[in-house]
């Protein structure tokens, strides 16, 4: 095969999508660990439709579309590109502030919001402003202590939760202050500040699967599911794989689209070893873990909006409820999902189906009252699908976002001490011929679908190059930093370098 293309989701089919329809390359194989395609977008029936029979499809994974289209630019973010090829159903997010319930009712949060919505936006202007003047980084905790915002109590906390973890995963302390600002500028300046939740049948997952099964049979490449990749060698003649069942597959060039959290847990192993710019690279950035847990009840005992927030004095914990019960989304449905991230998502991984459903009643019960509480019928807490021949005892184990051996996170988050140059090391090839791409690699959309989908046109685009080229001129894209010097990697010094630029 002329490329190999490590993993099946939204990067690796775009990739494939790109070679196969942009550059009539079809010799080419897509090798995913797990029994389908997808990924981290992972579409799943859930619940009874009273008025099919069947079940919902509710997103376990990917939900939304973040940022739409700019009129003004006619920037099209590409994902709702996809979204509207295929038609699917959405509908847009309220952005209002919530009914929020502590553990004995109703809790006001309308100061703490106006108070947080005033100092986010200092905090996004202050953060592109110092990086444009190339100060250095801080803690995105710094950057909203500088922009005024400092979360005395509980009812601050929890909105300060909702706003900022509630879409990096991880807390203020763990974030970088420039990279919070930079992503948001990209995805809600440059298209739109819409957020539009994916609520169809087909599954949010058509807008990866879909660009690729609609290529012509012979131009879909050869395809291996349930073929973890145990090895991958690399030298500037080309790649080889060895698989889990022991085969082994060459080729010219392979685009490996592992997240990092696989990359970080040393399954797949490199030979030669990973060059230390490169491991450094992988090691250094962070991944988190979002978990979703969907409830269907006999009855709707919750307000009619789409969101409520859970005040509490421990943060994060089942902060947000979101109603899939509502107009043009699943009306009718009964539906309810509460969303727990990073140490919360891995603390419940520990548990039983059952601890955590108590969990959630618990907190609804002090919500909206012990006698409100009606029946729950279904209950969803993310456990990715195995092959008849896994074992269930492995199944019970390894099939959360955090603990499935083929995500280890649900997406990427960038620490405040790393630096542009080693993003730019994340996403370097190794001898020209191994690439790497992901949400992870992108440095604009960061952790977004749109991400995973423009690093595998881009990753494809390279590898077309190279092999148009073979001989001629080598390979656009494969520097590097070999060192991480201090301060290294601001935007002056990458354009002093003559590398290219960052925006
Ligand atoms: C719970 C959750 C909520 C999210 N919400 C949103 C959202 O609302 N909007 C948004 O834009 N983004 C969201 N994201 C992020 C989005 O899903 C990801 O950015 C995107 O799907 C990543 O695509 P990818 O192809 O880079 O990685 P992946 O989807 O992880 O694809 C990599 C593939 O490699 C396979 N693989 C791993 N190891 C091996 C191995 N050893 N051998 C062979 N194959 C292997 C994996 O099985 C996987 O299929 C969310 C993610 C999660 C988990």
């Amino acid at each position: 095969t002329q490329v190999l293309i490590l993993g099946g989701g939204m990067t690796g089919l775009t990739a494939a999508y790109t070679l196969a329809s942009q550059h009539n390359l079809t010799n080419y194989t897509i090798v995913e660990a797990q029994p389908f395609l997808g990924g981290r977008l992972y579409s799943v029936p859930f619940g009874l439709n009273p008025d099919t029979g069947g079940p919902y499809i509710v997103e376990a994974g990917a939900n939304w579309v973040h940022g739409l289209a700019n009129n003004a630019t006619g920037a099209v973010n590409p994902i709702w590109s996809l979204v509207q090829q295929f038609g699917l159903e959405t509908s847009r997010s309220e952005d209002g502030i919530p009914p929020a319930f502590g553990r004995a009712g109703q809790v006001d949060v309308a100061d703490a919001w106006g108070e947080w919505t005033a100092a986010w936006g200092r905090f996004l202007d202050l953060g592109r402003e110092r990086q444009h003047r190339g100060l250095g980084d801080m803690t995105a905790r710094a950057g909203l202590r500088i922009a005024g915002w400092e979360p005395s109590d509980y009812v601050h906390r929890s909105v300060e939760f909702w706003n900022f973890d509630m879409e990096s995963q991880q807390s203020p302390d763990e974030s970088s202050w420039f990279e919070i600002a930079n992503n948001h500028y990209y995805t809600y300046h440059d298209f739109s500040d819409e957020e539009y939740l994916v609520h169809d049948p087909r599954g949010y997952v058509t807008v990866a699967t879909g660009p690729y099964h609609s290529l012509p049979l012979a131009k879909q490449g050869k395809l291996l599911l349930g073929a973890p990749v145990t090895e991958l060698h690399y030298s500037p003649d080309g790649v080889e794989a060895r698989l889990q069942d022991g085969s082994i597959l060459n080729a010219e060039y392979a685009i490996c689209t592992f997240s990092v959290g696989v990359l970080q847990s040393k399954a797949v192993s490199f030979h030669p070893p990973l060059p230390r710019w490169k491991s450094d690279a992988i090691d250094g950035f962070s991944m988190s873990t979002y978990t979703k847990i969907f409830l269907q009840f006999s009855t709707r005992f919750w307000p009619a909006t789409e969101y409520q927030l859970h005040a509490s004095s421990r943060r994060g914990y089942y902060t947000q409820f979101q109603s899939l019960d509502a107009p043009g989304v699943l009306e009718g449905s009964h539906v309810l999902f509460t969303t727990l991230t990073d140490e919360e998502s891995v603390r419940v991984e520990g548990l039983t189906d059952a601890e955590v459903q108590e969990e959630v009643l618990d907190v609804l019960r002090g919500m909206y009252g012990t006698v409100n509480v009606s029946d729950v019928t279904a209950f969803y807490f993310h456990r990715r699908a195995f092959l008849a021949l896994e074992v269930a005892a492995v199944a019970d184990v390894e099939g959360r976002w955090n603990s499935n051996p083929y995500t280890r996170g649900s997406y990427s988050n960038w620490p405040a001490s790393y630096l542009p140059a080693s993003q730019k090391n994340l996403r370097a090839a190794l001898d020209a011929r191994l690439l790497f791409a992901g949400e992870a690699t992108s440095y604009e959309y960061l952790g977004f679908l749109q991400g995973a989908h423009l690093e595998g046109r881009k990753a494809a685009e390279s590898v077309a190059h190279c092999l148009a080229e073979e001989g001629k001129r080598g390979c656009l894209g494969q520097d590097w930093f070999e060192d991480i010097l201090a301060g290294q990697g601001t935007k002056q010094q990458w354009q002093r370098r003559g590398v290219d630029g960052v925006e």
